[in-house]
């Protein structure tokens, strides 16, 4: 009885203090306001407000292996770099964390031959740019930290560190073999998208311009045991560069919720790189749908007609997804150092609190721009790392079969 006083007491001073926020937030000044449950009147306030402490997760590729050969000692990401991200711009824009894409580009096909067997210093390549992430990673541990759990990331910025993930930009670049994505878990990658602009052994690519000829319709075999491996590590399942039905296939066979690292809305500009409205519907909580998050990338040419693209454009790609998907579905990609052009007003990371300005005007709510920041990507990262740790109690077995047109190897003795 006196536990129910007590309860009921605390319940309605919650109540009180509700009806006290709500009713007198337009008196409260812009400063205190964020603390109390309210935004600044101001969107642009309102923008440093909420990204203080929701901040935003980024997609970043490889400036350093194109411009320093991968030397690290050379690269000073405190001083202004040549492309879109350094440290001064990265604290500008209230960026709280970051996907170092540790990216090698497909093979041309001659030299990887028919059966994607003969390219086999892709691996290579990609040890050496997540190094490089490492490296850098470490160079300025008061700025970057290497995360690998959702914890970890939610530590470092709580520590106003940059959460640093690495993940690898397209299956091509394991050499076909699912041994190599655990070696990579093991220095630390998170996401794997499933293809770059290349078929791979794996699935099928969009490509890049529209008309790339579809090779396995989707996901081979051997790319839904990759998925199964990558659902039991809990290496998220990136759908960015992927094909329509690769999309389709692979979130409704994910065990665990899937990511589009940066990739915007087909609807909106019709490119292959976007996500049309009949993948979109595939995201959500219901029987059919997986959970997901599209990350909006900012690429002129994805995002709008040519001299069209700028803040308001791209913010209509964020609303178009969330339209269809609901607002937890959608994220910030941008691809700053992996695209030439920027929308006007988007030029590099420091950008990142006008977009939020614009969807504070258009309506957005602190929960919801937290999501699109950052908490929408921890919570598909929660997701991936539950079902890792379910598949891993119920005692499910790694993968350890062959690429099938592999040259080298015996295949599994139970195959032979
Ligand atoms: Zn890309």
């Amino acid at each position: 009885m006196a536990r129910k006083i007590v309860w009921t007491g605390l319940t309605l001073l919650f109540v009180a203090a509700l009806v006290f926020f709500l009713g007198f937030a337009d008196l409260l000044s812009d400063e205190l306001s964020p603390w109390i449950g309210t935004l600044p009147n101001d969107p642009h306030k309102a923008a440093l407000a909420i990204m203080k402490q929701a901040p935003v997760i980024v997609h970043l590729p490889y400036l350093v292996r194109l411009a320093y050969g991968n030397n690290v000692s050379a690269v000073d990401l405190e001083t202004r770099m040549p492309g879109h991200v350094d440290i001064p711009r990265l604290r500008k824009g209230r960026v709280g964390g970051f996907f170092w894409s540790a990216y090698v580009g497909c093979a041309n096909p001659e030299e990887e031959g028919k059966d994607f067997t003969d390219a086999t210093w892709i691996v290579r390549d990609t040890l050496e740019q997540i190094d490089v992430a490492r490296e850098l990673i470490s160079k300025y541990p008061d700025t970057f930290q290497l995360t690998t759990t959702s914890r970890e990331v939610e530590v470092a910025i709580s520590n106003g560190k940059i959460a640093s993930l690495i993940g690898i930009e397209g299956a091509h670049q394991l050499g076909n073999s699912i041994a190599a994505l655990r070696q990579y878990y093991a220095l630390g990658v998170r996401y794997v998208t499933l293809t770059h602009i290349c078929h791979n052994a794996f699935a099928d690519s969009c490509g890049y311009l529209p008309g790339i000829k579809p090779l396995h319709h989707g996901l081979s075999s051997f790319g839904r045991l990759l998925i199964d491996e990558m659902n039991r590590l809990g290496v998220l399942v990136d759908l960015s560069h992927t094909s329509d039905d690769t999309a389709s296939q692979a979130i409704l066979y994910s065990k665990a919720p899937v990511i589009w690292s940066h990739s915007s809305a087909r609807e909106v500009h019709d490119v292959p790189r976007n996500v049309p409205d009949k993948v979109l519907r595939l995201i959500g909580k219901a029987e059919n749908q997986n959970d997901a998050v599209v990350m909006v990338n900012f690429s002129p040419f994805f995002i709008a007609d040519e001299g069209m693209a700028n803040v308001q454009a791209v913010a209509d790609h964020v609303e178009h997804i969330a339209n269809i998907t609901g607002k937890a579905h959608v994220g910030i990609g941008s691809d700053f150092d992996g695209i030439g052009d920027t929308p006007t007003g988007l030029e590099d990371v420091s950008k990142y609190p006008d977009l939020i300005a614009e969807l504070i005007t258009r309506g957005w709510n602190k929960v919801e721009i937290a999501g699109l920041t950052g908490d929408n990507l921890l919570r598909i990262l929660k997701g991936a790392e539950k079902t890792a740790r379910h598949m891993q109690a119920v005692g499910t077995a790694p993968i350890y079969d062959l690429y099938p047109k592999r040259p080298d190897l015996p295949l599994r003795q139970d195959d032979l």
